[in-house]
């Protein structure tokens, strides 16, 4: 059975066959005519179902999406859905994360809890949903350490561990992450609704 990824990001796709193994996942590099959509929603939820009903509209077949950011205690869980267009620019992983620093600088690390947060949607062409959900719970140190992973990763230090989740091996974050939960909390649901 033949399931769209709502992403054109090959490690997102890689990532998902391993956790959905027994279904074809395919990214929208298959799907040209599918365009862009805009995360107009204000939770993880809306902006995931939003990608997901647009591309099982878009394809005609089941289609997964997922929407995620960092959520900062001290600043009411932003940046949020805002976490890739914190500074204005989206995508400046850089500058949202010097903005972010800019903005925490004189809280004691002490109370700098935050959390990875992210919502994995299953959407059926027939109209049919479902999410899941995964967080990665940790803390931001305001020195950036690491080179692996984007965006936040050299900030946040997950519960139980020194380093940064830009300081561990992919496979290491993969096991932990919020994404893997989400999308390891959405495998049985998706087996169950589409029988495999
Ligand atoms: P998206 O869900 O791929 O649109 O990601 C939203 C934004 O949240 C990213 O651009 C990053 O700024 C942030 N983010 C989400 N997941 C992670 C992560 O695993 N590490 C670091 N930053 C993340």
């Amino acid at each position: 059975m033949k399931i769209v990824l709502a992403t054109r990001n090959a490690g997102k796709i890689a990532e998902l066959r391993r956790i959905l193994s027994g279904f074809d996942i395919v990214g929208l590099e298959e799907f040209p005519s599918i365009g862009e959509v805009a995360e107009t929603g204000t939770t993880f939820e809306e902006n995931a179902l939003l990608k997901a009903h647009a591309v099982a509209q878009g394809s005609g077949l089941p289609a997964v999406a997922d929407d995620s950011g960092l959520c900062v205690d001290v600043l009411n869980g932003m940046p949020g859905v805002f976490s890739a267009r914190w500074s204005g620019r989206h995508g400046d992983d850089r500058a949202n994360l010097d903005l972010l620093l800019a903005q925490v600088g004189d809280v004691p690390e002490d109370k700098l809890g935050a959390h990875f947060a992210c919502c994995a949607a299953l959407a059926l062409p027939s109209g049919e949903w479902r999410v899941a959900e995964g967080t990665l719970p940790g803390r931001i140190i305001t020195t950036p350490r690491g080179t692996n992973g984007f965006g936040y990763d050299p900030i946040l230090v997950p519960d139980g561990d020194t380093r940064t989740t830009a300081e561990l091996s992919p496979e290491e974050k993969d096991a932990i992450s919020h994404r893997g939960r989400a999308f390891r909390a959405l495998a049985p649901i998706v087996r169950e609704l589409l029988g495999s």
